[in-house]
């Protein structure tokens, strides 16, 4: 079972299992229909030594990101540009960000975020492995290095602009399997009075409300407080505050900084809490695969009735998570008769493992479906008043008692 790719120990127990899967973030062209799809099993192990969550198969960065057609963008709804404009706001008030002060982004994606820090005056450089986003970035103005995060990118980024006052990261370092490398690099790269600031999808939210979405192959862990602080502890790097924010149904936004005196004590109370709710036992894990397995058949017979009552039935959100519902509830063409989204990098590509078309909202119109099945739980309320606005007829089911945000 290997190691934990946080604290390097083989305290490691298998407690999520979903099945065969296909990468996530990737769509496919139509002619691509013809040729095999890559499945890789999707467990998850749980460290009862430092309480943190990874994936049991790793596939390359190189293939997520640099081979595949990797096709999320940042900027990608009104409410993910609303987050990354308060995320610069809340950052530049904390650490007092100044003008010329340097602002690294990793993950940093087409550049939405660096933009708004740019617009403060900072001297802002983007890391991202993936060629197609990091030419978009580059072609905006923003100087992007396109890398995975390691020394080599960090040296090039403060060869040009000195060490950072921020190195951000968001909802990146859950995506990196070499953990130790990159924070290690990220210490490089800091100032002494320099911040971490980064946002990673919480393993209490992923748990607690059956999130079992959130998993897939470029989500290679989920952080609870407890992994993220022996992690960056590890690496003389301290937290001064840690928040549970909304985003991706739950997530921590975590500010760490090499100055080991502001270290905030009530880390470990939160920790205790975690404890408490005893997201560290194994039981815990057999629940909640009984309750996504429950939900899942409560979801499937739902959609097989209204099928064989002759309804149309589309999927609405084609995000990473819509392909891992998809994917664990085995659904394919024969009943989901095909998938909307807003991005234009997505529209007219089948989703893989499901091949599923992808089309645009204006497909949602009444004369062409009756059912709509929000997979995109995660910006469900926007999505639904969209709809309404096409289609007043359709009727909604929301997969697996999800909670629409
Ligand atoms: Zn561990």
């Amino acid at each position: 079972m290997g190691k934990c790719i946080v604290c390097e120990k083989t305290t490691l127990e298998r407690v999520i299992t979903l099945g065969f899967h296909p990468l996530a973030d990737t769509f496919l062209k139509k002619e691509q229909l013809l040729s095999p799809q890559k499945m890789y099993p999707l467990n998850c192990l749980l460290c009862k030594n430092c309480g943190h969550l990874q994936n049991e198969i790793f596939v390359s960065g190189e293939e997520r990101y640099v081979e595949s057609n990797y096709s999320y963008t940042s900027s990608n709804s009104p409410s993910a540009m609303a987050h990354w404009d308060e995320f610069c706001e809340t950052v530049s008030n904390f650490i007092n960000l100044k003008p010329n002060d340097t602002v690294i982004e990793f993950g940093s994606n087409d550049g939405y975020l660096l933009k708004q820090f740019q617009k403060k005056g900072a001297k802002v450089t983007g890391i991202d492995p993936s060629p197609v986003v990091a030419k978009i970035a580059n072609k905006n103005g923003l100087y992007t290095i396109c890398d995975f995060l390691g020394s080599k990118a960090i040296n090039t980024a403060t060869k040009k602009n000195g060490k950072a006052k921020v190195i951000c990261g968001n909802n990146v370092l859950n995506h990196i399997e070499n953990l130790n490398v990159a924070i290690s690099a990220i210490k490089a790269g800091l100032k002494s009075d320099g911040y971490l600031v980064v946002e990673v999808p919480s393993l209490r939210d992923t748990i607690q409300k059956y999130l079992f979405d959130m998993i897939f192959h470029e989500h290679v862990s989920t952080f609870s407080i407890k992994s993220i602080d022996f992690l960056l502890r590890k690496h003389g790097l301290y937290i001064v505050k840690v928040e549970n924010i909304p985003y991706h149904g739950g997530s921590l936004r975590v500010f760490a900084t090499p100055n080991a005196k502001l270290y905030n004590k009530s880390i470990k109370k939160l920790i205790v809490d975690e404890e408490k709710a005893k997201l560290f036992a194994v039981d815990t894990y057999k629940k909640f695969m009984e309750k996504i397995t429950r939900d899942k058949n409560n979801c499937l017979a739902q959609l097989y009735s209204l099928k064989q009552r002759g309804k149309k039935i589309a999927a609405v959100g084609a995000g990473a998570r819509s392909n891992t519902l998809l994917n664990f509830y085995k659904l394919d063409a024969t009943v989901i008769d095909f998938i909307t989204d807003a991005s234009k990098h997505k529209i007219g590509k089948f989703t893989l493992g499901s091949n599923i078309e992808v089309r645009a909202d204006n497909a949602l119109a009444s004369k062409n479906i009756d059912v709509a099945l929000i997979t995109g739980w995660n910006i469900g309320k926007y999505l639904i008043q969209k709809i309404k606005k096409i289609n007043d007829t359709v009727e909604f089911i929301v997969p697996g008692g999800k909670k629409l945000l």
